[in-house]
């Protein structure tokens, strides 16, 4: 095999195609999924009903990912701009981040 230069998941031949859709997932520490090269389009779509369930696995990894480091922003901004806010709790809806928090009395209890 030439270095640098893949196996088409499919016909086994020289691929340098690669499914756009999982592309940049992040592996996290689970063990990542068989990558998916191809050498043409055909190949590529004569592979996709076998792709199509690691390909969406690893789709919601990439929005999970890009929810967590904007949470991450958010959370940052809150403290920055925000001490009396207490947040108590937040969790994500697909895109978006809800956060539920409760607003103390300034004079205490
Ligand atoms: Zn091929
Ligand atoms: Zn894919």
């Amino acid at each position: 095999m030439t270095p640098g230069l893949s196996v088409c998941t499919h016909c086994r031949g020289p691929a340098a195609r690669r499914c756009t859709g999982c592309l940049v997932a992040p592996d996290y520490d689970e063990k990542p999924s068989a990558p998916s090269f191809y050498c043409s389009i055909d190949c590529q779509k004569a592979e996709w009903p076998q792709h199509q369930t690691d390909c969406r696995k690893l789709q919601a990894r990439k929005s999970l990912n890009r929810a967590a480091s904007l949470l991450q922003a958010i959370v940052y901004k809150i403290r920055m701009h925000t001490t009396v806010l207490q947040i108590t709790s937040a969790h994500v809806e697909g895109t978006t981040i809800r956060l539920n928090g409760t607003q103390p009395s300034p004079h205490g209890t």
